[in-house]
C-alpha cells in the first residue's frame, strides 16, 4: 500500500530523517516510537506530502507520490491524519466538520455524507452532540469527532500523530478505543505515540525511531520484549 526508500529530510542544516524506508500492508498498524525529537511526527507529514523530501522515494497504492507533479490535495483525499490537537473547524459543527470533505472533495451529496457521518458519529457515541460547534465538547469528545471526520473520507490509510498527548489521563482510553476498534476492523494505519501498552496491544509492527532513522522494526512481541539494539532498550527502560 505504502512503500517508504531512503527518505531524508533536513531542517537547514540538521538532518532530521536519515535513510528512513518503510513497508505498509494493507490492515497493518504500525506503531512509531521513540524519544521526543527523534522525528515520528516529521515522517507522518512527509508521508502526506505535509513537508518537502529531500531524498527518497514514497510510493502510495503504487504511484510515486513523492513526485513534485503529484498534487498533494489528491494524496490527502487518500490518506488521512489526524493531529494532537486543533483538529476541527471552531466555526463548523460536528457534523459539518465531518461532511466537509466529503462533500467538497469527494463530490458526495449533503445527505450521503451527513447519513455516513451520523452513523459513524453514532458508533462512536457522539450521535447528540452532531450539531454542536467543537468548543462544547470535552478534549476527548473533541478528538473523537477529529477521528470520526477522518473516517468519514474512508481514508485508505490513516495517519495518527499523538492523538491522546493533549488529553487528560481519564479521557485517554475512550479515544484509544476507538483506534482499537478501527485496527480490528482492518483500517490500515501508522501511529506516533507514546502509549506504549497501546503500540504493544494494537501494533502489528512497531518501529523505533532514533535520531530519525528506524533503528529496529519488529512485531511488539519482539521489540518490547527482546529488542536487538541498545538503544531501544535504553529507550525502553526509560518509558516502561
Ligand atoms: P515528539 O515525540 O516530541 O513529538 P517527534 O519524534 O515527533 O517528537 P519531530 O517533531 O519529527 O519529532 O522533530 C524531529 C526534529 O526536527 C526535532 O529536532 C525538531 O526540533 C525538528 N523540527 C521539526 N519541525 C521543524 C521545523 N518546522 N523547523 C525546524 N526544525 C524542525
Ligand atoms: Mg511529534
Amino acid at each position: 500500500l505504502l512503500e517508504v526508500a531512503g527518505l531524508r529530510k533536513s531542517y537547514g542544516d540538521r538532518v532530521v530523517l536519515d535513510d528512513v524506508s518503510l513497508t505498509v500492508q494493507p490492515h497493518d498498524v504500525i506503531c512509531l516510537i521513540g524519544s521526543s525529537g527523534s522525528g515520528k511526527s516529521t515522517l507522518l507529514r512527509c508521508l502526506n506530502l505535509l513537508e518537502e523530501i529531500d531524498d527518497g522515494v514514497i510510493a502510495f497504492e503504487g504511484r510515486e507520490i513523492s513526485d513534485p507533479r503529484v498534487d498533494p490535495r489528491a494524496v490527502r483525499s487518500r490518506i488521512g491524519m489526524v493531529f494532537q490537537a486543533y483538529n476541527l473547524f471552531p466555526h463548523l459543527t460536528v457534523l459539518e466538520n465531518c461532511t466537509l470533505a466529503p462533500r467538497l472533495v469527494h463530490g458526495v451529496s449533503r445527505a450521503d455524507a451527513e447519513s455516513r457521518a451520523r452513523e459513524l458519529l453514532g458508533r462512536f457515541g457522539l450521535a447528540e452532540h452532531a450539531t454542536k460547534h467543537p468548543d462544547r465538547l470535552s478534549g476527548g469528545q473533541q478528538q473523537r469527532a477529529a477521528l470520526v471526520r477522518a473516517l468519514c473520507t474512508s481514508p485508505t490509510l490513516l495517519l495518527l500523530d499523538e492523538i491522546t498527548a493533549a488529553l487528560d489521563p481519564e479521557l485517554v482510553g475512550e479515544v484509544l478505543s476507538i483506534v482499537r476498534a478501527e485496527a480490528e476492523a482492518g483500517t490500515t494505519m501508522v501511529i506516533a505515540t507514546h502509549e506504549m501498552a497501546f503500540a504493544r496491544d494494537v501494533a502489528t509492527s512497531v518501529c523505533f525511531l532514533d535520531r530519525g532513522r528506524i533503528l529496529e522494526q519488529g512485531p511488539p512481541a519482539q521489540i518490547f520484549r527482546a529488542p536487538e539494539q541498545e538503544r531501544t532498550r535504553q529507550f525502553l527502560r526509560r518509558v516502561l
